[in-house]
């Protein structure tokens, strides 16, 4: 079956007029399926039975899938799990990189106590990037989602309705499935889509400057980059993309784009005990992110098999957040959410979580 979810305005017009239909049918498809999300094309009740039909004997659906398993943790964030296998004829741009049928993806649901709740999403199955603290990067790279498959983490969980935030901060470097992803913000944000205000979305990136100009011009939804370190050397051990995307080219372009008005700007530092947690590194990610209106996000580094890291204890994480506070760095602490379920930061993967790997220490 041929799924309609993730499908744009556009593409819905080009399916409708194939088929013989009225154009206009298009932008109540649009409606039915991101505004009042139904899951059957007979329940498009202001479509005529001949059309509904049409779109049933053409292949089409709207493509919606369950979860396979929800882990639950105590602090209430759940863990989904979805089969990447595709649909029938629903290909990602990129089709070199296909994704293994059966692997899970991961999407993280997390309540917050002020009636927020935020989703986390997947772009891929697991990462070419091979950060060295984190569990997706350990997996290796499986295959590109298709925008149903970014959207069906959105539309499926039973949550659906409550969601208030979006961060792309799953499986995956979104800007390497740029085509996939920009096609799931447009539809997230689009008037005919799901309507929602870009200032909703955040989109984490390590810096791939492949498509990061393409994010910053196509999109107004906030951006997060992860940096982890500001000497090169150093963070190039830590991320390997460093060697290919230098940071210093990512502040260069980022320094063109207005920050100021309601366009978040964050660094993501994962705070290392006796790697990256000193007085030296604070001032020298002071000084390199000087001019910038952005704010530092510190996170706690969760634990992986065989990673020879730990996180920063708390005092030494509050002492560095006061040192860039005090320079005007607005800093915050995220909180931890889902380690008990393997659920947070840096632990994602469809694997068993094994194998070997150190860190060469200066
Ligand atoms: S941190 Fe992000 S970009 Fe790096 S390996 Fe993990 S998923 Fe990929």
């Amino acid at each position: 079956m041929l799924p309609l979810l993730g499908k744009n305005l556009p593409e819905i017009q080009d399916i409708v007029l194939q088929l013989g239909m009225p154009k206009f049918t298009a932008k109540q498809i649009a409606q039915w399926i991101y505004e009042k999300r139904v899951r059957s094309i007979l329940d498009m009740t202001n479509l005529s039975l001949t059309n509904r039909q049409k779109l049933i004997d053409a292949g089409y659906e709207v493509g919606i899938e369950d979860p396979m398993d929800a882990a639950h943790s105590k602090d209430g964030t759940i863990r989904y799990l979805f089969d990447s296998h595709r649909q029938k004829g629903d290909k990602p741009a990129n089709d070199a990189d296909a994704s293994v049928p059966g692997l899970p993806i991961e999407t993280v649901y997390i309540p917050e106590h002020d009636n927020r709740a935020t989703l986390c999403v997947s772009s891929q199955v697991g990462c070419k990037m091979a950060c060295y603290f984190c569990q997706t990067g350990k997996q290796g790279f499986n295959g590109n989602l298709t925008t149903n498959q970014i959207l069906n983490q959105i539309y499926a969980i039973p949550e659906s309705d409550t969601l208030t935030n979006i961060v792309f901060m799953g499986m995956g470097e979104p800007l390497d499935n740029w085509t996939e992803v920009q096609k799931a913000l447009e539809i997230i944000t689009a008037p005919w889509g799901m309507a929602w205000s870009p200032k909703r979305v955040t989109l984490s990136t390590i810096g791939q400057m492949q498509h990061l100009p393409d994010f910053l011009n196509q999109s107004q939804c906030h951006l997060a980059i992860s940096i982890h370190s500001p000497f090169a050397d150093e963070r190039a051990e830590l991320m390997p993309v460093q060697r290919a995307y230098p940071m210093e080219e990512v502040l260069t372009l980022l320094h063109k784009y207005d920050w100021s008005h309601q366009r978040h700007l964050t660094f993501e530092y994962i705070v290392f005990r006796g790697l990256n947690d000193d007085a030296r590194h604070a001032h020298a990610l002071i000084k390199l992110l000087s001019g910038l209106d952005c704010k530092v996000n510190l996170i706690r580094f969760h634990a992986i098999p065989d990673v020879d890291l730990q996180t920063s204890d708390p005092t030494q994480m509050e002492k560095f957040q006061s040192i860039l506070n005090e320079h005007g760095l607005t800093t915050t602490i995220r909180a931890s959410r889902g380690e008990d379920i393997y659920a947070a930061c840096g632990m994602l993967s469809s694997l068993k979580r094994e194998g070997k790997n150190k860190l060469s220490r200066k």
